[in-house]
């Protein structure tokens, strides 16, 4: 399973990294809740921490939305919510959703260090970068299946790709895929728990009730940027999923375990 050290961004066929730096363009990591809906109050009680910010007017950014200039990722570090979902409705107001049939989260307030969990990340520069991608190169492809499929492959590198994919799973004494949806299911990679196939989380939307709709456009490892450890010291091997919904530009964040 390919581990996810870097931010990934990712668009139509098209992939970026975020990266501290500075660049032509104001995207930034950390710093303060940047508009309304994020306090709080307007969140359960729970606190939610602003990682990337991004501008989506940069070229570099592989992300469209429409009406949305500024695009914030937030998460929900309190493990009272595993998920958060939150609807942009402008570059000043967001509406944030948490799901309440999620059994394994934590009554109480808790956070991933005991000690001294900051109450917002210290804000940096981040700039973005094309990362090479073609969807129609076999090793790019199955590298990142999870995101994107192998539809652009040939007919022959798709037979090739399941091949060594059912070889790979009867090597691990795993059952070897057979059909579309196994395979499907199997090849998830960058993914480390499966391709998510989450519903929305806004109460208000037809993908409410509906898996596997939403597009996954950003992968962000524990460590985004050095030095800021989002899941403490023992959680360097947690994955941020973001997925937008696009029927309604609800974003809804997940983690996984490698
Ligand atoms: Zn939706």
């Amino acid at each position: 399973m390919a581990k996810a050290r870097k931010t990934f961004l990712f668009g139509r066929d098209r992939i970026a990294t975020a990266t501290r730096g500075r660049g032509k363009h104001e995207h930034t990591l950390g710093g303060p809740h940047d508009r309304t809906g994020t306090a709080r109050a307007d969140c359960n009680g729970i606190l939610i921490h602003l990682l990337h910010r991004l501008d989506l007017t940069d070229p570099a950014v592989p992300i469209r939305i429409p009406g949305v200039r500024w695009l914030p990722l937030y998460y929900c570090f309190d493990f009272r919510a595993n998920d958060l979902g939150y609807r942009l409705v402008s570059d000043e107001e967001l509406v944030t959703f948490f799901p309440d049939d999620d059994p394994n989260v934590s009554p109480e307030e808790s956070w991933p260090d005991d000690e001294g969990y900051p109450l917002e990340f210290p804000t940096c520069p981040i700039t973005v970068g094309a990362f090479g991608y073609d969807p129609a190169d076999l090793e790019d492809a199955c590298r990142w299946a999870g995101v994107f499929g192998i539809g652009k492959l040939s007919a022959r590198d798709q037979a090739t790709a399941k091949e060594r994919t059912a070889e790979l799973m009867d090597g691990l004494g795993l059952h070897a895929p057979e059909t579309d949806e196994e395979f499907e299911r199997v090849m998830c990679s960058p993914f480390a728990q499966g391709r998510p196939d989450d519903p929305c989380l806004n109460p208000a939307c037809p993908n409410r009730e509906k898996r596997g709709q939403l597009t996954p456009i950003a992968l962000l490892p524990a460590e985004p940027v050095p030095g800021v450890h989002t899941f403490g010291r023992y959680g360097g091997g947690v994955q941020l999923i973001f997925q937008l919904c696009p029927e309604c530009a609800t974003i809804r964040v997940s983690n996984q375990c490698d």
